[in-house]
């Protein structure tokens, strides 16, 4: 049985006499909708058991307006307020008070939902998951690409999916993104079920694709441009999008013309473009040169910053700990470990010392781990040599943990 009923149509609410459209649950509102009441106080967002839950728009009858996270039908979590007068407060509320003022911004000065900052974990949590995955499985055939794998994706948060060639990750997103028919476990984007025909969410989510969607007799500013219609956006800002990852001078080229580099440049545009909550990045910037990959990272942690959900994955390891606010190992369709880079290094890497010892006329290095007493002793054996050129210390690599917990390399 299906959990929400889907039908559109207009309900009246009893209870508060108003007109409902969206989805219900056991006949109240649930999932995704609006609300109009007759003295024009108006919701439009998500909903729980008959209140406002989740990501939402408030605007009063006197002309005020909340955007922003609500919980059992008042205002929880970020968001901003915006009084009659135009004046607008972000801030941080609690069943429906204030808590912490952000900041208070003057009228009409343009900011865009969602507000976000870059926030602690334990406050981005109090949002609700733009990604939801439990027990996601997959099959080709007999052979098993994804193993009930579970995670979860935040507004605001970038979690990197790192693992060799095969370890399921395109797998993955291309069930989450639609391309492939779930067929084990259970996954929600933005609180509603995948695997089924959503335009709404659809409209949500950005996705490098194939470059097959690329429409090669057009320019690269067209195709952006016609994208956005897609989604109805008529200023969307193309021209910004493609400075963003460095193809503006190529802007009016017919993209047939384009590098293979340019073109997955372009597909990134494209996947911004519609200003998504939800960002699915296949290996962003595989097999570009490193001034275009940094740039790529950097617009991706503005997505992210923006109040995006990103679920992205590499096999690159500088990339996964430089770019990601979690870290998922994935090796053999399963998800070995999966928290902070900070939190993987502490947990299972080995601090190291690397010391340079001159040798004649050559130069020699010893690594010595950074714990025992026979390193210590050495240590100090070393420090006092006349021979001692420098001393580093290092912290274990992503991939030399992945290694340790699953006996094989990123690579190769
Ligand atoms: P990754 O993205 O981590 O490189 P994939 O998700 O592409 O891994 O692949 C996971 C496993 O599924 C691999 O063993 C791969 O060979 C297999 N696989 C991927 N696509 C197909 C397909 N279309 N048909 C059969 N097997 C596939």
């Amino acid at each position: 049985m299906n959990e929400h009923d889907n039908s559109l149509a207009n309900k009246t609410i009893p209870w508060v006499g108003g007109k409902y459209e969206g989805q219900l649950s056991n006949n109240v509102p649930h999932g995704s909708g609006r609300l109009l009441l007759p003295d024009g106080t108006r919701y439009e967002g998500e909903w729980k058991e008959g209140k406002p839950h989740g990501r939402g728009m408030l605007c009063y009858a006197s002309g005020a307006e909340y955007t922003g996270d609500f919980a059992s039908g008042k205002r929880h979590g970020y968001g901003v307020y915006a009084k009659p007068d135009g004046v607008l407060i972000r801030g941080l509320w609690e069943k429906g008070q204030l808590v912490k003022q952000l900041e208070e911004l003057p009228q009409g000065k343009d900011i865009k939902p969602p507000f976000t900052d870059r926030l602690p974990d334990k406050d981005r949590k109090m949002f609700s998951p733009a990604i939801k995955v439990e027990n996601l499985s997959h099959w080709y055939g007999n052979l098993q690409a994804v193993k009930e794998i579970s995670f979860d994706v935040y507004p605001g948060e970038i979690l990197g999916f790192l693992g060799p060639n095969g370890a399921g990750k395109s797998t993955t997103i291309k069930v989450l993104t639609g391309q492939l028919a779930l067929k084990g476990g259970s996954a929600q984007i933005l609180g509603r079920d995948i695997g089924k025909d959503d335009p709404e969410i659809q409209s949500q989510i950005g996705v490098t694709f194939e470059e097959k969607n690329l429409y090669l007799e057009m320019t690269a500013l067209e195709n952006l441009d016609f994208f956005a219609s897609l989604f109805g956006i008529r200023n969307p800002g193309s021209t910004e999008a493609l400075k963003r990852v460095g193809l503006a001078d190529r802007a009016k080229d017919r993209v047939s013309n384009y590098s293979k580099g340019m073109r997955q440049r372009l597909m990134i545009a494209r996947a911004f473009i519609n200003k998504p909550k939800v960002l699915f990045l296949d290996e962003p910037t595989d097999g570009l040169d490193p001034v275009t990959a940094a740039a790529i990272r950097k617009t991706i942690r503005e997505e992210a910053d923006r109040g995006a959900a990103v679920l992205l994955t590499t096999h690159n390891m500088f990339e996964a700990d430089e770019l990601s606010d979690r870290v998922a190992f994935i090796n053999e369709g399963e998800i070995v470990a999966l928290d902070t880079a900070e939190n993987l290094k502490l947990k299972y890497g080995k601090r190291s010392v690397r010391v340079r010892l001159r040798e004649g006329d050559t130069v020699r290095e010893e690594k010595l781990p950074l714990d025992g007493e026979k390193s210590s002793a050495r240590l100090s054996e070393l420090a006092a040599s006349p021979d001692l050129m420098t001393i580093h210390t290092e912290e274990a690599t992503l991939e030399a943990i992945f290694i340790r917990l699953t006996g094989r390399g990123l690579v190769g």
